[in-house]
């Protein structure tokens, strides 16, 4: 439903904190917005973060950093304005090589025979589907044994729909009471 994204980031950011002192992992938070109301599947969401997060806090040693920075973009979309939505998650680890780049959203798909101890493989190929129920995208870019940026890019608006599509999202839309309290949102 409709729920604010800088909430939702900086909860997260939260639940990771032990983890991060425990692993003298400086996890930071970065955004210049206050609030960001958005109409998602903020269960899917999570799973996308949690997998991001997670795979950062697999790969990267101690002393390391990971940052979560979101900001908003605005974008023309068939002549008409869009604001997208950007979640970055970068750390400073192991990082992942051309040679392996373009599978690592493949089901089952793990760099290092010994990740498997660490995972299944599946988190970025159910990252990825869900992103793009969202009609979003998610891509990669890494420099190997220093950094590996995700960047999950998500359409605030229905400038990017169809027609037919603007027509089935309506049946998806929020009921006027789910919105009480939420008075000031577009
Ligand atoms: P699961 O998510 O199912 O628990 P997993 O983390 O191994 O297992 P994915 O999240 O799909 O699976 O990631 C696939 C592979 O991509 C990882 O096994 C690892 O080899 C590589 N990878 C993912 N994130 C990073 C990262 N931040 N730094 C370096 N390598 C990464
Ligand atoms: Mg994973």
């Amino acid at each position: 439903g409709h729920y604010d994204v800088v909430k939702f980031l900086s909860d997260i950011h939260e639940s990771f904190l032990s983890l991060a002192e425990n692993r003298q992992i400086n996890l930071i938070f970065d955004t210049n917005l206050s609030q960001l109301k958005a109409w998602f599947d903020w269960d899917k969401l999570d799973k996308v973060v949690f997998n991001l997060l997670s795979n950062a806090f697999k790969f990267t040693p101690t002393g390391g950093t990971i940052r979560i920075k979101l900001r908003k973009e605005l974008l023309t979309v068939k002549s008409l304005w869009e604001e997208q939505l950007i979640i970055e998650v970068t750390d400073n680890g192991k990082g992942i090589s051309q040679k392996h780049i373009n599978h690592i959203f493949d089901r089952f798909y793990q760099v290092d025979k010994t990740d498997n101890l660490k995972g299944t493989g599946l988190g970025l190929a159910l990252s990825k589907e869900f992103v793009e129920m969202h009609r979003g995208r998610i891509t990669v870019e890494s420099i190997e044994s220093k950094k590996t940026t995700f960047i999950v890019k998500l359409p605030l608006g229905d400038a990017h729909l169809t027609q037919e599509e603007k027509i089935k999202d309506e049946g998806q839309k929020p009921l006027v009471q789910d919105l009480l309290g939420y008075s000031n949102t577009k």
